[in-house]
């Protein structure tokens, strides 16, 4: 079958023809449906050292959005139908600390001595025509489209975790959320925020294509620039946001989500680029919390799903045959995309 891997550090992936896998004790074998590129598979492939790049290390399939169609089942495994369809968690921890048990493999406490992160970080993934994986990580999507649903693995959960947690923040009326980098992440972020809360999104990024996207959906938007914070303060007079989701991650985007965010705030960062941020009691809002997230639980995967079946969530994506699967990635680099690429084998 054909595949996308990832043969070596600060190496761009190539399309190989690879054996089909088989599926072990307790996993699966899937027909994969869609396989989302993300700017994290960019860190993999473009950034990641052997010493920075521990848990993906090379080679492996690429893939940890993945969405398929049941095909086999490995030895021990019951209760699923051959053709129906799957999404895919992603995060692979130890399997019994108490976070794993919990189904919050993201956050295992095992993860310094794993040998990979993820199902596409560091073991295969499904970017290829098949994947194999562990039948505890599949969220059923009943009759709904499987192709536009596999940016949802990541996309999806990462957003739905970092909101859910900034909930608070957001109740009553009168509240601001802002949404920094209206890409992959963002274009979701946008959509669970209306969903799942009652506040005036604000939206900053550098592409007016992604901005006027961004408006279509309600979204005030401001450029990302040296204006951007005095904007976002005027918008929201003077308060600054409630809830700041900064889907970049580099210094400068850390310093304006603080900048713009009010007392009592909330500013998760979930974009991975290395970006330091600071603290000054003085100059701080008062109580303003600076935070971090990464991926989410299974059960939140399934909560994105059963939003998904209802219509309240729908990635936005552009498809690329396996053939053109390099060209996505190209396309991701080079900041063309607006909507997301999902790689249908
Ligand atoms: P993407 O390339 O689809 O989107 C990034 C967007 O940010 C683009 O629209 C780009 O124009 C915009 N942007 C770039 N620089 C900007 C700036 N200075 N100000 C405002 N906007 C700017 O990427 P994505 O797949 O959505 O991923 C976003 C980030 O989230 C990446 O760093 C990725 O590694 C990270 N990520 C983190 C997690 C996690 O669990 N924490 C999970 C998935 C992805
Ligand atoms: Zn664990």
């Amino acid at each position: 079958m054909k595949a996308v891997v990832f043969e070596n550090y600060k190496t761009f992936p190539t399309i190989k023809e690879v054996e089909k896998p088989t599926p072990g004790p307790g996993e699966v074998l899937l027909k994969v449906a869609g396989a989302g590129c993300c700017h994290s598979d960019v860190s993999v492939f473009h950034d990641y050292t052997p010493e920075t790049g521990t848990h993906t290390k090379p080679p492996f399939i690429l893939g940890h959005e993945t969405s398929g169609w049941i095909e086999e089942l490995g030895p021990g495994v019951t209760g699923f139908n051959k053709g129906d369809a799957y999404l895919v968690y992603g995060p692979t921890g130890c399997g019994h600390c108490q976070r794993c048990v919990a189904g919050e493999e993201n956050y295992c406490e095992n993860m310094a001595t794993n040998e990979s992160l993820a199902i596409g970080l560091g073991r295969d993934g499904g970017m290829a025509e098949y994947a194999v994986v562990p039948a505890r990580n599949l969220v059923p999507l009943g009759d709904a489209d499987p192709i536009a649903a596999a940016p949802l693995s990541d996309a999806g959960l990462t957003p739905y975790h970092a909101i859910k947690a900034a909930l608070p923040h957001l109740r009553g009326g009168g509240k601001y959320a802002l949404v920094i980098g209206l890409g992959g992440l963002g274009q979701i972020a946008i959509q669970l925020l209306k969903a799942l809360t009652g506040a005036t999104i604000i939206g900053t990024d550098m592409k007016p294509e992604s901005m006027a996207k961004a408006e279509e959906q309600g979204v005030i938007t401001v450029p990302s620039d040296e204006n951007e914070v005095a904007r976002i303060r005027e918008i929201t007079s003077g308060r600054g946001v409630d809830a700041a989701f900064d889907f970049v991650g580099i210094a400068p985007t850390i310093a304006a989500a603080q900048a713009a965010s009010g007392i009592g705030s909330r500013v998760t960062i979930v974009g991975i680029a290395g970006g330091k941020g600071e603290f000054d009691w003085y100059t701080n809002p008062w109580e303003q919390e600076l935070t971090s997230a990464y991926w989410g639980s299974m059960s939140e995967l399934h909560e994105v799903a059963a939003l998904y079946r209802q219509g309240l969530v729908t990635p936005e994506v552009e498809t690329y045959s396996m053939d053109d699967a390099l060209v996505a990635y190209h396309n991701l680099v080079d900041g063309k995309l607006t909507k997301r690429a999902v790689v249908v084998p």
